[in-house]
């Protein structure tokens, strides 16, 4: 019986700036988004029996219908009638509630992984739209690369890699709510906007230094106030040496860029006693 392989890479934003709160609930936004090469791996093996089959060897995650896995699995069968079942391992190296989309990515795999499994020959955009259903992160998280997303974050227009570096991520032990976030945000707070135009200046010219620079989110303000301890991250992250820190998406999660790896190490260490969780990971370009 054949079984295939995806990953499922994690996401940071550069930039994520919140317009307004739409009528719908949603707030529409406007993103820079990147992936790291931290990723989760999904193996997907058919069944012999007509069934969506989910294990991890995380045990924090759920299993059952509450996974994003195990929706766009479901998704994708019924939407074009697949009366076959699957058995998907879903190997976590993501960490969870984190602010870098590990089950917006793993939904995006499964669906890619799916696709290929039961020959169904869906486009990328076919995949998107299907994706859109389940959550706004996971078009992004089918398409990969670097993307401009505006709207609810669910369209997208491809834009140029950013420079190489190393990305350092510490996540302190709290899980924050992304919902929770975006119900306390308040448009009025935010004094300086960051700039999406700046950011795709710096991509596009392929400066580190600049795209350090306009790196900016807005949600920072819900975050950093509630939980000091992502602020202590970052001021130790910048303390010892990064080029650039920012918290991913609604936190708790902050990423430190560098481009040179002796300060890798430094950055690194400078965590020591802060926080536990400490990733080192490359762009993925
Ligand atoms: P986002 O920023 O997109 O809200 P996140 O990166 O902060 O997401 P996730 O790791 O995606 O957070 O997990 C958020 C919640 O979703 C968790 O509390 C978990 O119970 C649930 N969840 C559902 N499916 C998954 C999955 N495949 N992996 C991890 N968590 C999942």
């Amino acid at each position: 019986m054949s079984k295939i392989y995806e990953k499922a890479p994690a996401k940071i934003n550069l930039v994520l700036d919140v317009l307004n709160k739409r009528e719908d609930g949603f707030h529409e936004v406007e993103m820079v988004m990147t992936m790291v090469d931290l990723a989760d791996r999904l193996e997907m093996e058919e069944l012999p029996r007509d069934q969506i089959v989910l294990s991890s060897q995380a045990g924090f995650i759920p299993l059952d219908e509450k996974n994003l896995a195990f929706q766009a699995a479901r998704l994708i069968k019924e939407r074009y009638g697949v009366k076959r079942g699957v058995y998907i391992h879903l190997d976590k190296q993501i960490p969870v509630a984190a602010g870098l989309a590990g089950g917006s990515s793993d939904a995006a795999a499964a669906l890619r992984g799916l696709n290929r499994l039961w020959n169904l020959n869906l486009s990328t955009e076919e995949l998107e739209t299907l994706g859109a259903e389940l959550g706004s992160d996971i078009p992004f998280c089918i398409r990969g690369g670097t993307a401009l997303a505006r709207g609810r974050g669910e369209k997208l227009e491809t834009i140029s890699p950013p420079p190489q570096c190393w990305v350092i991520l510490a996540k302190p032990p709290i899980n924050v709510s992304t919902a929770d976030v975006y119900g306390k945000f308040r448009v009025s707070d935010i004094p300086k906007h960051p700039s999406v135009a700046d950011m795709m200046g710096a991509l596009s010219r392929q400066s580190f230094h600049d795209m350090c620079a306009s790196l900016g989110n807005v949600l920072e303000s819900v975050t950093l106030n509630r939980y000091p301890e992502v602020k202590q991250i970052k001021d130790c992250m910048i303390k010892s040496g990064a080029d650039g820190v920012l918290m991913s998406g609604s936190g708790p999660t902050v990423f430190g860029l560098v481009s040179k790896e002796v300060k890798v190490a430094r950055v690194y260490n400078g965590l020591r006693g802060f926080c536990k969780e400490v990733y080192v990971a490359r762009m993925l370009t």
